[in-house]
């Protein structure tokens, strides 16, 4: 098998649509609404010639912010176990949230490559708004729409560099 890149955040930052992008084929569920039982789903990519499966990971269960927070957690372990680079994905229509300073607290500590991808920049007016996401102290970020496909030639160019 070759190598593996796991897709984490929290629900509804664009994990999916991301994914599906990629595997140009729609498997995983995009769902606008919070709360819905999502499983993991696995599709192959490549880029620049190099091939690797993806991982969409999901699987929360409906429930309060601390289940949430619980089931993210894991499926940030299972990536950080199993994966060969980390896509960390958030949302700039929202900014940083708590969840996503537990996932970066998770990540930090991690030895894995992880690649922070703020998601819905579809313009360029959204751009300035994506700085705050230094605040996660991963370091550089890719802003990407997974909607319009921008910037993410760049981010997957990185990526596959480490694979
Ligand atoms: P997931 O829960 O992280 O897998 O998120 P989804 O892929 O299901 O997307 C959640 C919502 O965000 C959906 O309504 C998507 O259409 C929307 N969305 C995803 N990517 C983008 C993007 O790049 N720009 C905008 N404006 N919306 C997006
Ligand atoms: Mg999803």
């Amino acid at each position: 098998m070759g190598a593996i890149v796991a897709i984490v955040g929290r629900p509804n930052v664009g994990k999916s649509t991301f994914f599906n992008r990629l595997i140009q084929r729609r498997e995983a569920i995009v769902d606008a609404v919070s709360g819905v039982t999502r499983d993991r789903h696995y599709g192959k990519s490549d880029w620049n010639g190099k091939e690797f499966s993806l991982i969409d990971t999901g699987g929360y269960v409906v429930g309060s912010d601390d289940v949430f927070e619980k089931e993210i957690d894991k499926q940030v372990e299972l990536a950080i176990d199993e994966a060969d680079a980390i896509i960390f994905m958030v949302d700039v229509e929202s900014g940083v949230t708590g969840m996503d300073e537990d996932v970066a607290k998770l990540l930090r500590r991690a030895d894995k490559p992880t690649f922070l991808a703020v998601n819905k920049v579809d313009n360029n007016k959204r751009l300035a708004d994506a700085v705050e996401f230094y605040s996660l102290g991963l370091g550089e970020y890719y802003t990407i729409s997974s909607i319009n496909g921008s910037g993410t030639g760049d981010l997957l160019d990185a990526l596959v560099e480490v694979l």
